[in-house]
């Protein structure tokens, strides 16, 4: 099972994943996780990409790219992945195909999570994220049982930089411009599947489920 999963900021690709990884047994490979790991090390790489992050625009394209290509090459990524906010422009999306075509396989779907925008906007200014662990809270959908700390590891919970107001409408417009377009790309190919993102968090992973069933 081969997968990226597809949406808008907030459309809960992070949180899935990480249940989908554990049901099915395959990595999740988050680009965004992958660069906090290195903006919190202050990395070279966590730096340049904070630079772009905090903002709330895309790290470039080659930059991105590199990341995936070796984290793919990975023997934990053999077998399947779940790909999670990446590829989020066209030209990432003909480099992943390159990329997995060139290590003889290809993408089986890209599942396209949607949702209002008002539903996106009040999940990621309610956010916050564990520092230690990255595990994912919200102030009134997911409280945590104690205030500001972390249910699974006792760290403390923070909200993203760029989940401040200016950078969330930010996100949106680069989602706008940039990833949209991506849900044309994939349906064209024949391998876009839409699932609803904007409903009960157990109805929609119920569907995610499916579809990932089905690809084994
Ligand atoms: P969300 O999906 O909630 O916006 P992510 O954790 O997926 O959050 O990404 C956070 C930020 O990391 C993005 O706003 C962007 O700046 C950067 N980023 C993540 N993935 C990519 C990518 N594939 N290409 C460019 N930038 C990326
Ligand atoms: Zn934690």
């Amino acid at each position: 099972m081969r997968v990226t999963l597809l949406g808008p900021p907030g459309a809960g690709k992070g949180t899935h994943a990480v249940d989908l990884s554990r049901e099915f047994g395959v990595p999740h490979i988050s680009t965004g996780d992958i660069f906090r790991e290195e903006m919190k090390s202050e990395t070279e790489l966590g730096k340049l990409a904070r630079s772009y992050i905090d903002e709330g625009n895309l790290v470039p394209d080659d930059v991105t790219v590199d990341i995936v290509r070796g984290r793919l090459g990975k023997e934990d990524a053999s077998a399947g992945f779940i790909l999670d906010g990446f590829p989020r422009t066209i030209p990432q999306a003909e480099q992943l195909d390159g990329l997995l075509s060139g290590l003889g396989t290809a993408l089986d779907t890209a599942i396209y999570l949607f949702a209002p925008e008002e539903v996106i906007i009040q999940r990621l200014s309610g956010r916050r994220v564990c520092r230690n662990c990255g595990a994912v809270f919200h102030v009134v959908n997911i409280p945590p049982r104690r205030e500001g700390v972390c249910d699974r590891c006792g760290g403390e919970l923070y909200r993203r930089e760029d989940d401040a107001p200016e950078a969330i409408r930010q996100r949106m417009r680069q989602y706008e411009s940039k990833t949209a377009g991506l849900v044309g790309y994939y349906e064209s190919g024949g391998r876009l599947v839409r699932v609803d993102a904007g409903i009960a968090r157990q109805e929609t992973y119920r569907l995610l489920r499916e579809i990932m069933a089905g690809l084994r």
